[in-house]
């Protein structure tokens, strides 16, 4: 009763923290009532009877205690290294191991009930095929995702013929393996076989279902994984019978689902289409190649048209996480305030590469929440803005969107810089966005590109103030 108190508890606690994780104001406070949560659910466990009945035993090998503390002590250990070393651009791949181990975990949970014959019941067994499957495309699907992220792996999509037809028989594979263990009266003798199967089976499917899909569209796999991952446990939770793992493996599954769709939508893609497309299997290249050079501008030069601006908007991108600039960046936004300038920040949905990654890289820098606006909010204006700053942007400012029906992002929403009245584009070179393609607005009248880091640049911009 008191443990079962406990989860419920348990549950509460996680559901109002990703409750609290909607804003980035109360974030954090979101963050410490799930780990109050899972402090909780882990303690509740040390008192369940199983548990409780090992403490007497002889053999300190069936000490289910010692087990469990040294899971603990080992995945904490990990957890805590991991993370305290992981960079801010690293994120999607540590969510990656994550989701991995998560679909792991719940894949042994289910192993470990598996009873050959009947002695499962139906149920108890289709729960038990289910969370194979799901656990073990998890763990090798998010195997796979960091791999590419990480650069352990070539990170395009990987596309071969023949390859839809083959996940499908796989599918079907997995299905008939599981009706031999799942049907009563079929020859117990044939049930470790037919496990084992699933097992491989699906432990093969998750590369397969990962390795079409290319680099830029990974965190939305993660995402999508992470869902996944949700899944095999609520299924485990059904298992082992434990309410906590049904609550919390169901709203992780919900979560992950609605973050993948916001995703897609931000990204003007269906699921299916970014699952079977393909997508950055080949270098795209837009058909309508630009004839001329962008025009270069230097730091001093660009300072002249800020020193006089009245209205600035900084439109941050992956390239301000790979640089690191948000600090600096925040410096320049107080200097051009203090000169008289109005400054916002338009946050495009998908910037950089992790839903939110420059809301927390801007957070991080204390930058006023107030300032910062959705791409809904500041499109209407951009025509009034005297200069738009796009650090380490591409794709999410490309008019290909709206104008190259061939484009690979024509219908993504972007945020219209080009509309501003002066555009300084900062960049390193001639690099392109995750989705590879050539960006107009680098060639427009009114944009002027800055090459160089964006940290160093926009220390330098920062610096022209200062020596006024
Ligand atoms: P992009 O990946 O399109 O472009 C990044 C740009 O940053 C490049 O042009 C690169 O050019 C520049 N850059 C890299 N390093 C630096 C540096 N140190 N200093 C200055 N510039 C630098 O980024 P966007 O944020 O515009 O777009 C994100 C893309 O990721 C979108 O296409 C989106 O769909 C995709 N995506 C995002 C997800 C999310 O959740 N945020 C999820 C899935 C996909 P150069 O090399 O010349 O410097």
């Amino acid at each position: 009763m008191i443990i079962n108190l406990a989860y419920i508890v348990a549950c509460v606690l996680f559901i109002l923290g990703i409750k609290n994780l909607n804003k980035p104001s109360t974030a954090r406070y979101g963050n410490m009532l799930s780990v109050f949560g899972m402090t909780i659910a882990v303690v509740a466990v040390f008192f369940e009877g199983p548990v409780l009945a090992s403490w007497n035993t002889r053999n300190w090998m069936e000490n289910s205690y010692l087990w469990i503390l040294l899971a603990v002590a080992i995945g904490s250990v990990i957890g805590i290294v991991w993370s305290k070393k992981v960079k801010m651009t690293g994120m999607p791949e540590l969510v990656a191991i994550y989701n991995g181990f998560g679909g792991l975990a719940s894949f042994f949970v289910a192993f470990t009930q598996f009873l050959p014959g009947d002695g499962n019941g139906i149920q108890i067994a289709v729960s038990i095929c289910l969370t194979i499957f799901t656990g073990a495309i998890t763990f090798t699907g998010s195997m796979l995702a960091w791999g590419k992220l990480a650069g352990k792996v070539p990170g395009r999509a990987i596309v071969f013929k023949g390859q839809k037809p083959l996940n499908a028989f796989l599918i079907l594979a997995v299905a008939a393996a599981s009706v031999v263990y799942v049907v009563p009266g079929i020859d117990a003798a044939l049930n470790w076989p037919a496990v084992l199967s699933v097992m491989a089976v699906s432990l093969i499917l998750g590369f397969l279902v990962v390795m079409p899909i290319g680099g830029g569209d990974m965190p939305v796999v993660i995402s999508l994984l992470n869902s996944l991952s949700g899944l095999a446990v609520a299924m485990a939770g059904f298992i082992i019978s434990n309410t906590v793992l049904i609550v919390v493996g169901a709203t992780v599954g919900a979560s992950g689902m609605i973050l993948t769709l916001i995703m897609c939508k931000a990204m003007n893609r269906s699921i299916r289409n970014l699952l079977f497309s393909g997508f950055g299997a080949t270098d795209a290249v837009s058909k309508k190649g630009p004839t001329s050079e962008p025009k270069a501008v230097s730091v001093e030069d660009a300072y002249m048209v800020l020193e006089a601006a009245q209205s600035v908007v900084f439109i941050p991108g992956y390239g301000m996480a790979v640089a690191q600039a948000q600090h600096v960046v925040k410096e320049l936004a107080e200097k051009l305030e203090a000169n008289g300038a109005e400054v916002s920040f338009a946050v495009h949905p998908v910037a950089g590469r992790m839903p939110g990654h420059m809301n927390v890289l801007l957070a991080e820098a204390d930058i006023a929440y107030e300032q910062l606006k959705t791409m809904d909010e500041m499109n209407p204006v951009m025509p009034s803005q005297d200069v738009a700053i796009v650090i380490g942007a591409n794709d999410v400012v490309n008019p290909a969107a709206e104008t190259d029906k061939d484009s690979p992002i024509y219908g993504m929403p972007i945020i219209k810089a080009y509309e501003c009245k002066t555009v300084f584009v900062l960049k390193r070179g001639q690099g392109r966005g995750f989705s590879g393609i050539e960006n107009e607005l680098f060639y427009m009248p009114n944009t002027l590109m800055i090459y160089g880091d964006a940290k160093a640049t926009i220390s330098a911009l920062s610096g022209e103030f200062v020596s006024e």
